[in-house]
């Protein structure tokens, strides 16, 4: 996953921009990147790790100019490590561009190979490389339809600004898989800047105002001349990530109209009705399960405790990527509140079970704290598919959903019991999170279009992809590990 973040029309772009990343930061911690222009060439710096680590006051004097793009990542196709760092810039004949990219283009593969075989070479593993080459090879003669023509040959998931030294394009794929939004700032001589950025907190903090979120296949173009919206790509089905709402976005965001912390709320009584449990106190897993817990306690009447503590000093990059190194993390980043767990019957909500590694450590940690039973509740349906489109879920076969029950999991995390929230549920709850909103977002699940025709990808929980992709990578990824091999 990743986050993205533009800015044209404003002194200190640099500046801006980098306040905007470090807003966005929960969306991307492996590397941090802005390129800056001052209408006559772009000045880029790209560094591993978070936002306050890759930049410093020196460094952002060396990024001038009054607009920027900025990232945020966290690597999904391509891996890790600086070459994959964005934003993108290069030369090519038509002058120097710029990208920044949130999701996943899952055709790449083919396409680098067919660029390949015509010459093309490769500096990075990233997918967004491809759409730099087909945006550069482009016939068509302005950079508008240029990567109009780049962006007709991907296929999947993306949210992506373009950056010349004349014009910012924001685009956003026609499911609308990846969140984007536009705000406005006011800007020198009186006029207003353009801001976008993945999700609205990233405006609240430069003091911008969230002005809409772009649509599905909206193509947005930002010159000396003004604003203007396109609409260049055939109408698809609208499908943005319902894991934006469990997971990935930020409680104080609304996207789509909308706010993730009453989707999660929501999620949290929804699971209350599907799973109840009989026990002395809810807690949470910090931080995201902190709504959906308060939810499932309100709904079931029991209370609300805060039984586990967050480091807020232990970044996500410290724990990644291996296992052994994961299995150390999870006692690095959560401690318990033992008089808050001694004797008690606990039922501790956690947002997802990915591998399986984090709620078997954190179980065993509720029960040496004392706990006398521990409930498992998962404010998402299992996880048994991989996804494609930019969220960072490993392969099939590390998926413990995909090859065992819930029942199993449980024994496994050696928890007393485990429920998770239907997929009914989950569009339940997302919808009527959004009811009564003024732009809508109100969804349905897979197959069910409501009241605004929006639906959501869940292709997570039930395999059901929106868009097609070679069968390669699913078919690598049938195979399943038995528990004990976890
Ligand atoms: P696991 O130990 O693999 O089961 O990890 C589960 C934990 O990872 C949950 O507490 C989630 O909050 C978190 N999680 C879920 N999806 C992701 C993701 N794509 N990237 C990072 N963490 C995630």
């Amino acid at each position: 996953m990743c986050g993205v973040y533009g800015i044209w029309g404003a002194k200190e772009a640099s500046n801006l921009a980098y306040l905007g990343l470090h807003a966005l930061q929960h969306r991307g911690q492996e590397s941090a990147g802005i390129v800056s222009s001052d209408g006559g060439r772009l000045f880029a710096h790209r560094a591993l790790g978070l936002v306050q680590d890759a930049f410093d006051q020196r460094v952002l004097e060396k990024l001038p100019g009054d607009r920027a793009i900025g990232h945020v990542r966290y690597s999904t196709a391509g891996g890790a490590g600086l070459k994959n760092a964005q934003p993108l810039a290069v030369d090519y004949a038509g002058g120097s561009l710029a990208v920044a990219h949130n999701g996943n283009f899952t055709n790449f593969e083919e396409l680098r190979a067919r660029l390949e075989d015509e010459g093309s070479i490769f500096q990075s593993s990233s997918d967004t490389e491809v759409l730099v080459h087909l945006v550069a090879r482009s016939r068509e003669r302005s950079l508008v339809d240029k990567i109009v023509d780049g962006l007709r040959q991907v296929e999947g998931a993306y949210s992506i600004l373009f950056m010349t030294n004349d014009e910012l394009v924001a685009v956003r794929d026609p499911h609308g898989f990846r969140p984007l939004c536009l705000g406005t700032l006011p800007g020198q001589n009186g006029g207003a800047a353009a801001v976008f950025a993945s999700e609205p907190p990233a405006f609240d903090l430069v003091g911008a105002e969230f002005v809409r979120d772009l649509s599905p296949g909206e193509m947005v173009v930002v010159d000396k001349t003004g604003m203007r919206s396109l609409r260049p790509f055939e109408e698809k089905e609208r499908r943005m990530c319902i894991f934006e709402y469990v997971y990935f976005a930020r409680p104080d965001a609304d996207l789509g109209g909308i706010s993730v912390y009453e989707a999660r709320r929501r999620l949290g009584e929804t699971l209350a009705e599907e799973q109840p449990a009989d026990a002395d106190v809810v807690i949470a897993v910090p931080d995201s399960g902190v709504p959906s817990a308060m939810g499932y306690a309100k709904r079931l009447a029991i209370p609300f405790e805060v039984g586990l503590i967050r480091s807020h000093y232990v970044g996500r990059t410290f724990i990644e990527p291996s296992q052994s190194i994961r299995h150390f993390g999870v006692k690095l980043k959560l401690s318990p509140i033992r008089r808050v767990l001694a004797g008690k019957r606990v039922v501790v909500v956690d947002d997802s079970i990915v591998r399986g590694t984090t709620s078997r450590k954190i179980v065993k940690m509720l029960r040496d704290a004392g706990a006398s039973q521990v409930h498992m509740r998962i404010s998402s349906p299992p996880t048994r598919w991989p996804c494609f489109y930019g969220i960072d879920t490993p392969s099939r076969n590390e998926l413990v959903a995909a090859s065992h029950s819930p029942s199993e999991i449980a024994k496994y995390v050696t928890a007393d019991s485990l429920g998770y929230i239907s997929i009914e549920g989950l569009h339940r709850a997302v919808d009527s999170a959004g009811a009564g909103t003024t732009n809508g977002g109100a969804s349905g699940s897979a197959g069910h279009a409501t009241a605004t025709g929006t639906r959501y990808c869940d292709a997570c929980f039930s395999g059901h992809y929106p868009v097609s992709f070679s069968e390669a990578p699913l078919r690598a990824q049938k195979r399943s590990l038995p528990l004990s091999t976890l």
